[in-house]
């Protein structure tokens, strides 16, 4: 039943304008269709929203009796009283947008019960019923806004141009098409369908089908816990955040929380940009506030760092994997970029996008544009295609339908050459491994080194020859920061004067060599960085790395067993410490692709 909330609750709710453009008004609808259990919902726009907007679903229907009231401030069948705010499970709980869209738009609204007989027609112009007739109609609502701000032209002045507020819409149901993959969506603009999708509730079909793009290298999927979804490997990122979309409870939310858990999660695996992650969150309504944000598109976490921990332990099962190891010849993949637009797409065409690129080619401002990722018409990677793992969703089925990802297995590697006196040649059961030394070197002692500082007590070994360090003067009158480290990671290590330090004693875990370009790199890059907590400790280490990595050479068969095992046993052995891979994969069925046998 739509009541309207008592003045108390009202007063309660994130008071907001909530409608500043077309595509607010396209999500209130699309929401409140969702809300009504429609299974297909059509969207329909003209001149970017601004003319015409037509959302029709086959939702529950809304009775005569209940139609007009559905515009009054404050009126909702989703929540009654002020406990039900701690509760929210539907999108819609304030009851004000039908109240909101109808004050600055012509609305019909066409609206039919399975149980009526007839539907009933309701006309209303700058919020004032025009006319309320009974009709004959489908079950479900149709609503049509027409004339968008016509009574406000001060809002009507800050709308972008048609071609933006349609792409925002069109970026906007692309999204819930892909949370919501139970619904068939269907989205026509000025008159042409720009894409279906089936409502199958396979929502990677639907990533694939409206973000090939960020499905293009495939994706690990993500089952741990309450977080379900899929993340690209570390090796396939994107220069923009466009590759991530949250929903938490089918709510679409940016969160800086998630994104920190994100990257939490990839444990320092990524080099560059930003990795695709299309994460579905099962939250307590309790344990989120939804009513902080007038548009909703933030909620607060009550419980922060739990989130955050549990996002980055999901995201970090589905890459600490044999499948999220980096596959060699993998293109990195950019959003695409306006002016390629007319590019010829050579493969994969979908209807939908072809569609789609029609429109924007048919679009005289193409420089206003911000295209929806939809348009990825850089030339497809030919050789690699990860495996997908075919999923149905909603969320929730994810979970039993995933085979877990396993852990990466050494022991199933044989050693097979070593090339250009860096990369080492392994093979697995059906795959080819490229190991890059340096990188494997670096990632080994920077566990080492970690673990070294971490761990207190060392005693230092002795060298036969003491060596010394000599540093420059900043540096040396600032060997308060970091000789301390040194000697607790095992240095024997003492000012010697006239920017000179001698070394007698190095950690057991090193080399000389190692040990000595080491000290030279911290004390260095100490010289930069100031103080000594435990974010400062880790990118010095990361940096002295390389001074003592730098130190090795061709390795003997010997020494790549060693390099092996020694990298097996590492925490994350697949990334070195900057974030560039240790190894990569090439599958025997890419290589038999790349000489046409498949
Ligand atoms: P809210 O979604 O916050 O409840 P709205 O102003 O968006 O407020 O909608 C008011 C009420 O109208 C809803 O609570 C719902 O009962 C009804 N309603 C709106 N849109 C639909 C729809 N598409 N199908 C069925 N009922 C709807
Ligand atoms: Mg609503």
């Amino acid at each position: 039943m739509i009541k309207v909330l008592d003045s108390f609750v009202a007063d309660k709710i994130a008071a907001g304008e909530v409608i500043e453009r077309p595509v607010s008004a396209v999500k209130e609808l699309v929401e409140n269709s969702i809300d009504a259990g429609a299974e297909s919902i059509i969207v329909e726009i003209r001149g970017g929203g601004k003319s015409y907007i037509r959302v029709t679903d086959d939702g529950c229907g809304i009775s005569f009796d209940e139609a007009e009231t559905a515009f009054l401030r404050h009126a909702t069948s989703k929540i009654s009283g002020i406990s039900d705010l701690d509760n929210i499970v539907s999108l819609g709980f304030r009851g004000e947008a039908l109240a909101s869209i109808s004050a600055v738009s012509r609305l019909t609204m066409v609206t039919r019960r399975a149980e009526d007989m007839s539907g009933v027609k309701l006309v209303l112009h700058g919020g004032r019923v025009v006319s309320r007739e009974r009709t004959g109609c489908n079950t479900g609502t149709t609503i049509i806004i027409e004339d968008l701000f016509y009574n406000t032209p001060a809002r009507r002045k800050f709308m972008k141009t048609e071609s933006r507020e349609s792409s925002s819409i069109i970026e906007l149901i692309q999204q819930y098409a892909v949370c919501y993959a139970g619904i068939r969506f269907m989205m026509i603009n000025n008159g042409m369908t720009l894409f279906t999708t089936n409502g199958d509730g396979d929502s990677l079909a639907v990533i694939k089908q409206l973000y090939p793009s960020i499905a293009r290298n495939g994706l690990l999927p993500v089952a741990y816990e309450h977080v379900n979804g899929f993340v690209s490997d570390p090796g396939s990122t994107m220069s923009t955040r466009k590759g991530q979309l949250f929903f938490v409870n089918g709510r679409l939310i940016s969160s800086s929380v998630i994104e920190k858990g994100i990257e939490e999660g990839y444990q320092g695996r990524i080099f560059s940009g930003f990795p695709a992650a299309v994460l579905f969150i099962e939250a307590e309504p309790c344990d989120i506030d939804v009513n902080i944000h007038p548009g909703k598109q933030e909620i607060r976490f009550l419980r922060q760092d739990e989130v955050k921990s549990n996002i980055a332990e999901a995201v970090s099962r589905a890459v600490m994997t044999d499948a999220g190891v980096p596959k060699g010849f993998v293109k990195k993949i950019e959003s695409a970029p306006e002016k390629k637009l007319n590019v010829d797409v050579r493969k994969k065409e979908e209807t939908e996008q072809t569609s789609i690129r029609e429109f924007l080619k048919s679009l005289d401002r193409k420089d206003s544009y911000e295209v929806p990722e939809v348009v990825e018409v850089t030339e497809v990677s030919e050789e690699t295609e990860a495996v997908y793992v075919p999923v149905s969703s909603p969320a929730e089925a994810l979970t039993e339908e995933i085979k877990k990802p396993a852990p990466f297995d050494f022991s199933e590697l044989t050693f097979k050459g070593y090339v250009f006196n860096t990369y080492i040649i392994m093979q697995g059961s059906d795959e080819l491994y490229i190991f890059d030394q340096h990188a494997a070197h670096e990632r080994i002692f920077y566990e080492r080194f970690m673990r070294g500082y971490n761990n207190s007590a060392h005693s230092p070994q002795p060298v036969l020859t003491a060596f010394t360090i000599n540093v420059s003067n900043d540096v040396y009158s600032m060997s308060g920061e970091w000789l301390g480290d040194l000697i607790r990671m095992g240095y024997d290590i003492e000012d010697f004067g006239d920017c000179t330090f001698i070394v007698r004693g190095i950690p057991p875990y090193m080399s000389v060599g190692e040990a000595e370009g080491f000290a030279r790199g911290f004390a260095e890059a100490a010289g930069e960085a100031r103080g000594s907590n435990q974010v400062v400790i880790d990118k010095l280490i990361t940096r002295s790395c390389k001074s003592a990595v730098k130190a090795h050479d061709v390795l003997s068969e010997q020494e790549i067993t060693d390099l092996m095992s020694e990298l097996a046993e590492c925490d994350n052995p697949y990334s070195c410490p900057h974030g560039r891979p240790t190894f990569i994969k090439i599958s025997s069925y890419d290589i038999e692709r790349s000489f046409r046998r498949k």
